[in-house]
């Protein structure tokens, strides 16, 4: 039904075919609950979130402030402004990978930036590879691209993460590309070097596109940084990469990513975002600028929150080895334990009632796996203070030892 419908027409809202199977984000519902139950009074410790739950730091916020007052509130290129763009590319550079300021579309957030990527590159008949379980909207991205999102299910030994002959055996002629995320939302299971060169070997080798979303790098409990794609593709023809300040600066609502992608795929993707949003917000550009290009303070500020992160991990950790038999995936990276509460069966959805029963009786809410297409599981995410991490995690035991007598 047209949304033009002239004034007789009584009719209700239709969906059009182009969301005919879009699902709401799972992980926004659970934040949404828990959210109407502290409303309602009752002491909910909300292990939902997927944002860091600490202030953007000071020199950004400053630097945001001043480039408002120097008149930072117009409209500025589609793509972003330059400074930035700059401050990307050398960053790309530390990888020591060259690339021009015209191959960065900076956009409202890295969902953008993969929404733009799938836009431009999937389309009807296509299948995309999508290692199980990621991040929720993997999924719908695809498919709203009208392409089918193929989902590869990990190894459950290893860390569920994938390899190149388990992406071999999910492919067909049509298989267009494959989405990679590490450090993995949900798992927090981190690719090695050596893992993620053989993936993207193999997507080389088949002609594939790879889109990978590294917006989680910077928080990795490794001895090394988390590595990325751009420092171990064969060739940079096919490779998107994503990233942003969202997580690694905590700055989840200022709504900055970017991708960085070949010359033509950029142009695709700027003209497209042309005509949605346009460019991001000035202010907020310009916090990123602040963020990329004064290293020392953000340097600081990466180390200190990630050193939380790392002992609220150890300890959540230390909780749930106490408990033989609960299976989690070792969290090497992200904010995120993925726990296995049931059968891998959809039709039973033991996360999702795990999940529901956890906040209901135990006042703590979790993301069902079934968000992620691993339905035996639940995902804890520790971005909230320690002891509501800890207790959290207790009662998660708590639960599961009750339910699986
Ligand atoms: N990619 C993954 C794997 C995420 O978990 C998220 C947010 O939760 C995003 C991308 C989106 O981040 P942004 O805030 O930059 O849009």
């Amino acid at each position: 039904m047209s949304l033009l419908a002239g004034p007789r027409s009584n009719r209700a809202f239709a969906p059009s075919g182009n969301i005919a199977q879009l699902r709401e984000s799972a992980t926004i519902a659970v934040s949404a609950r828990a959210k109407a139950l502290r409303a309602a009074g009752r002491p909910v410790i909300d292990l939902g979130a997927g944002e860091p739950d600490f202030d953007t730091p000071e020199f950004i916020r400053r630097a945001a402030q001043s480039a408002i007052d120097a008149g930072a509130t117009r409209y500025t290129a589609t793509e972003g402004i330059l400074p930035l763009r700059e401050a990307i590319v050398r960053r790309a550079g530390h990888m020591g990978v060259e690339v021009t300021p015209g191959q960065v579309v900076v956009s409202t957030g890295s969902k953008q930036s993969l929404f733009n990527a799938c836009f431009c590159l999937f389309g009807e008949g296509d299948e995309v590879l999508i290692p199980t379980p990621s991040w929720t909207s993997y999924y719908e991205m695809v498919t709203l691209a009208r392409a089918t999102a193929v989902p590869v299910p990990g190894d459950a030994g290893a860390g569920l993460k994938v390899t190149p002959s388990m992406l071999e055996a999910a492919s067909t002629g049509r298989t267009r590309g494959v989405m990679l995320n590490s450090p993995c939302n949900p798992t927090g299971a981190v690719y090695s070097r050596d893992e993620l060169a053989a993936l993207l070997e193999c997507a080389h080798e088949h002609g594939w596109w790879v889109i990978s979303d590294e917006i989680y790098r910077a928080i990795a409990y490794g001895t090394e940084p988390a590595a990325s794609a751009l420092e171990v593709a064969p060739s940079l023809d096919r490779l998107v990469l994503i990233d942003g300040v969202a997580k690694a600066y905590a700055m989840t609502g200022w709504r900055i990513g970017w991708a960085i992608a070949p010359r033509e795929l950029s142009a695709a993707m700027t003209a497209f975002q042309s005509h949605t949003t346009s460019n991001a917000a000035a202010p907020s550009q310009h916090a990123a600028l602040a963020a990329l290009t004064n290293r020392e303070a953000a340097d600081d500020s990466v180390r200190k929150m990630v050193a939380e992160f790392r002992r609220r991990r150890d300890a959540v950790v230390e909780v749930v080895r106490a408990e033989p038999g609960l299976e989690i995936v070792e969290p090497e990276g992200a904010f995120y334990l993925f726990a296995r509460v049931g059968s891998d069966d959809p039709e039973r959805d033991d996360g999702a009632r795990f999940a529901q029963r956890l906040l209901e009786s135990h006042e703590v809410a979790v993301v069902p796996g079934s968000a992620f297409l691993t339905p035996g599981w639940v995902r804890m995410s520790y971005a909230a203070p320690i002891d509501a991490v800890v207790e959290g995690t207790r009662r998660l035991v708590s639960l599961w030892r009750e339910m699986s007598r």
